[in-house]
């Protein structure tokens, strides 16, 4: 199946053959993680616990459920999340005198225990995350870690003295991003959404988007900057300095499963998945090549290959199971381990191994002393050319255009921007895509730059493209 024609069946096919998930449980929206899929979710969440204890955030975890009473406190919050809210109105035989929702995100959850943890100046900054299923009722068709009704979720909330300090957490977030997206060789665009885009209760949003093999974008994660619009109707507040009561600044950062969903869908190929040794939940792959008097002495090799490579922290598997070496070879490829080692006699007594690279598409031989170092560098240089080849896809992806009539689907266009809202809608409406927003940082336009709408001074650029 060729991925850029028919890229929807192709993912949802692939998801499911390389055994990352099961879509048979009974609840739409909602998938079993498999175990290879799980360990690559769980090593993306290794790599957002090593950024957050880098940036002295503290892990914490919440409960699931949220009372209405909670919940209501803030007004646009509700607006925004009240859709798509699942509620838990009786429990055994009794309805629930307040009722409790399954958390769409934590906010609400946080800030009351926030209110009463935060008390004095030295108490900021407050700067916690967790990784925890939050839920939301999505109408649209589902797709699994794209789109789900159950969803794996990292959220961040930090807390502040002021507007400023709260800024430089944002500033903190998008250098965390800059980390963990080249580990996943996973390009993105950041750009401050319009406001009528920007997450519920939020004074602004900063949404992290990568481009598909569809042509459309597809949110990563956001970051948001709240002001004290939460403090205030949940009653953070800390004596400062001088004494005074006053409320605390936050800001939040969101990602989730659609991490791995967007790995596999960049990265992938006609032949399957391709993992980026950083996350793949096996890096390499021995297939031994057996054949008639030597299967003991063979495996016995293998074996020991195994337990040298594992010794140097490599994530490596020993395929021993009776098939063809064809048979595995293709299996292992579908699942996108980035490197199989195939060994046989030949090799054996040639003293080397036969190095099948999964992003490179080529064989190389690896000598048999010192495999482990080698294969590191084949490593790196797989991190290396997925992250180039992504991030040049992005890049050819923007065309910069002068009238939103020249939009062209299956591109991002960036174009001038008047900043009124009827423009924005405008845009939205004619070409069916979406705002993205304003760049991050800020970019000044030259001069002459025009709105692409009404013709009038542009001071500011918008990206514009169709979303998942
Ligand atoms: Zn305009």
């Amino acid at each position: 199946m060729r991925k850029e024609e028919e890229f929807n069946d192709w993912y949802n096919n692939i998801v499911e053959e390389a055994g990352l998930v099961d879509k048979r449980y009974p609840v739409k929206g909602m998938n079993v993680w498999l175990p290879y899929g799980w360990k690559a979710m769980r090593l993306i969440d290794a790599l957002i616990r090593r950024e957050m204890e880098r940036t002295e955030h503290d892990e914490v975890c919440f409960p699931l459920l949220i009372p209405k009473t909670e919940f209501d406190k803030e007004a646009e919050h509700i607006a925004g999340f009240g859709a798509e809210v699942y509620w838990v109105t009786h429990a055994g035989n009794n309805e629930l005198d307040v009722p409790l929702l399954l958390r769409p995100t934590s906010e609400t959850a946080m800030y009351p225990m926030f209110s009463l943890w935060v008390r004095s100046h030295t108490d900021l900054p407050l700067k916690t995350f967790q990784l925890v299923n939050t839920f939301r009722y999505e109408t649209k068709q589902t797709k699994a870690f794209i789109r789900m009704r159950e969803i794996h979720f990292f959220e961040a909330h930090t807390c502040h003295v002021d507007f400023e300090d709260a800024e430089r957490q944002i500033a903190e977030d998008l250098e965390i991003m800059k980390h963990f997206a080249k580990d996943l060789c996973i390009p993105y665009l950041l750009t401050k959404r319009p406001d009528w885009d920007k997450f519920a209760g939020a004074y602004y949003t900063v949404g992290l988007d990568t481009i598909m093999p569809t042509g459309r974008t597809l949110q990563l994660g956001s970051i948001h900057q709240y002001k004290t619009n939460f403090a205030v109707p949940y009653n953070i507040t800390y004596e400062n300095e001088g004494g005074e009561q006053v409320h605390a600044h936050q800001t939040t950062y969101g990602m989730s499963e659609r991490l791995l969903g967007t790995v596999v869908g960049i990265h992938g190929d006609e032949k399957g998945i391709i993992f980026p040794p950083s996350i793949a939940p096996i890096q390499a792959v021995i297939v031994p090549i057996l054949s008639k008097g030597n299967q003991e002495h063979v495996m016995e090799e293998a074996r020991k290959l195994e337990e040298e490579l594992k010794a140097e922290g490599i994530r490596v598997h020993l395929d021993d199971r009776d098939f063809r070496p064809g048979y595995k070879y293709n299996d292992w490829e579908l699942r996108g381990v980035p490197l199989r080692l195939e060994i046989g006699m030949r090799d054996i007594e040639g003293g080397h191994v036969m190095a099948a690279c999964r992003v490179q598409g080529k064989k190389i031989l690896v000598k048999r002393e010192g495999a482990g170092e080698q294969i590191k560098l084949i490593f790196q240089e797989q991190q290396e050319i997925l992250w180039q080849k992504a991030r040049s896809i992005l890049e050819e992806s923007i065309r910069t255009i002068e009238d939103y009539n020249q939009y062209e689907e299956g591109t991002i266009a960036k174009a001038g921007w008047c900043g009124e809202e009827e423009c924005g809608h405008t845009i939205e409406d004619f070409t069916g895509a979406a705002i993205l927003g304003t760049p991050v940082p800020e970019e000044e336009t030259p001069e002459g730059t025009r709105c692409c709408v009404c013709g009038a001074h542009a001071p500011s650029w918008i990206y514009i493209a169709k979303t998942h």
